[in-house]
């Protein structure tokens, strides 16, 4: 677990002055911790029987499509509105100033699939509560747990996900 936080960096000020932004691209680019991650959250999955992993525009694609090749199954894109081509189900959600949307295709699962959503830190926690809503508010299927990279525990994101199942391979 060090040995995967070493490889988080810390970008004071960005976006903007007061974030701690947590920049997992040294992670990425170092072929063991990429591994480690995939191979742990493969083995937390692997009896799921997993049908779909939903990955979380754009970080999240990255880990929810390794993790679906580990797993044999599929995955489904969850993006900020206006990119999906097909149609969409939308949620909206309110940030710190103003308000962002999430959406989904409409065809994105079949009933009774089990599925794991994926994304790579749980901050607030705004925006995976809505990813929550647009998976069991419009579809009939198991969520079987959401699974973040890095959770940043000061910012209290789990309480905004209701009674979801929650892991996350790194707490700061
Ligand atoms: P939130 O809705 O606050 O949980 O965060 C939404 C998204 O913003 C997360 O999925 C992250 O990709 C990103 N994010 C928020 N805060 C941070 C941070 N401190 N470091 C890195 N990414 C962050």
């Amino acid at each position: 677990m060090e040995t995967l936080k070493s490889v988080i960096r810390d970008i004071p000020d960005f976006p903007k002055e007061g974030i701690i932004f947590k920049d997992i691209t040294p992670l990425l680019s170092n072929p063991v911790s990429f591994k480690k991650v995939i191979d742990t959250l493969k083995t937390r999955y692997k009896d799921n029987r997993i049908d779909q992993v939903v990955g979380v525009e754009a970080r999240g694609f990255v880990f929810a499509s390794a993790l679906a090749y580990a797993l044999d199954c599929g995955v489904v894109m969850v993006r900020k509105p206006g990119k999906l081509p097909y149609k969409t189900f939308q949620e909206t959600y309110s940030l710190e100033y103003g308000e962002d949307s999430v959406e989904i295709h409409q065809d994105a699962f079949k009933k009774g699939q089990n599925v794991v959503i994926i994304d790579d830190v749980l901050a607030t926690g705004g925006t995976l509560a809505a990813c929550i809503d647009l998976v069991n508010k419009n579809f009939e299927v198991n969520l079987i747990e959401v699974g973040f990279l890095i959770e940043l525990d000061f910012l209290k994101g789990r309480q905004k996900l209701g009674n979801v199942s929650i892991y996350s391979i790194m707490h700061f």
